[in-house]
């Protein structure tokens, strides 16, 4: 790869382990973040890095993007309103910044010639679930329901970035991540591990909602980023799409049920409707399985952490931090 990188997002949770194995590989790092889900202590351990500069603004500021896309070799576009129970709360923040921002990022990309990485997401499968390769159909609910307005959003800009590549040249490559988990990831925004550790870890009831029967395949960060830089190493990945996580499933109550035992908590298990959890006629899909065979064929990827080291290494890190997330 080349020798400078701007990570927009780069203080996020995904974002701060990318920027940290980016440093790691001696690349010199230039991180854009609004701070809306990310946070400086997520850099706390590179934050006097010589190689690293971090500007706090948003991608939407097209100046200041255009500047820090000039200055660098390479664009990874992390940055993104992310977390379903953020997309339920700040509808117009997600909406905006997913389409307009990458919007922004993309023209400041074509104008400087930069290849770019884009961070999409498994969420724009919607409902389809079992086993999803990168062509599989995408099958959402009606846009009476802000939650699939994410998916829609992602998707536009995956569009957009296939379109850019085919219309203009410009070398893009899509990632879309399934869930991912690790050190840093806050249950803020909803994310279900760091919600359930940080339950666990306080003795709290562990919040399983709707039937706890819908399954997830989670993996660990490190190897997600793993990904990331192997794809932005590979020419061939360029005007590709792939699915980056983890194939090993479980049920949500399954989760609840392995997080009790690998903590030891004695936490109750609290199953909540879905209408009370989140709003009234609230869509979840049953299952999310990535087919990860594109980038397995491509560049020998596959995860490291199985779900018990993956829990573990959030345990620690929630533990380390006192429980909290
Ligand atoms: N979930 C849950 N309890 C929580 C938070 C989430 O049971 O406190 C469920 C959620 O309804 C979903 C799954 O866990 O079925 C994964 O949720 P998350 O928001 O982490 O990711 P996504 O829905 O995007 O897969």
């Amino acid at each position: 790869m080349s020798d400078s990188i701007l990570v927009t997002g780069g203080a996020g949770f995904i974002g701060s382990h990318v920027v940290e194995a980016l440093l790691g590989q001696g690349k010199t790092v230039f991180v854009l973040d609004n701070l809306s889900t990310g946070r400086l202590e997520n850099l706390a351990a590179v934050q006097n890095h010589p190689r690293l500069d971090i500007t706090v603004d948003t991608i939407l500021n097209w100046p200041v993007m255009n500047r820090l896309v000039a200055q660098v070799d390479h664009v990874i576009h992390l940055a993104a309103a992310v977390g379903v129970r953020k997309i339920l709360e700040e509808p117009v923040e997600t909406i905006t910044t997913n389409v307009r921002g990458t919007e922004i990022v993309l023209d400041c990309c074509h104008r400087h010639g930069k290849k770019l990485f884009l961070a999409s997401t498994s969420e724009i499968y919607g409902k389809a679930g079992d086993r999803l390769h990168e062509e599989h159909d995408r099958i959402l609910g009606s846009t009476t329901h802000r939650r699939w307005s994410y998916a829609c959003t992602k998707a536009m800009d995956e569009f957009l970035a296939l379109a850019y590549n085919y219309d203009k040249g410009l070398p893009v490559i899509i990632g879309r991540f399934f869930n991912t988990v690790g050190p840093r990831q806050t249950g803020r925004w909803g994310m279900v591990v760091p919600t359930f550790v940080g339950q666990a870890l306080r003795g709290d009831p562990i919040t399983v909602y709707g039937t706890g029967e819908q399954s997830r395949c989670f993996c660990h960060v490190s190897d997600a980023v793993r990904a990331v830089l192997g794809l932005m190493e590979e020419e061939r990945a360029v005007g590709g799409v792939f699915n980056i996580g983890s194939e090993e499933e479980i049920t949500i109550l399954g989760l609840a049920l392995k997080i009790k035992e690998r903590t030891g908590s004695r936490s109750p298990i609290q199953v909540i409707p879905y209408d009370q959890a989140y709003e009234s006629g609230f869509e979840d899909m049953l299952r999310r399985q990535p087919d990860t065979t594109k980038i397995r064929n491509l560049l020998g990827w596959r995860p490291t952490y199985d779900l018990d080291a993956t829990i573990d290494s959030v345990v620690e890190y929630m533990r380390a931090q006192g429980g909290s997330g």
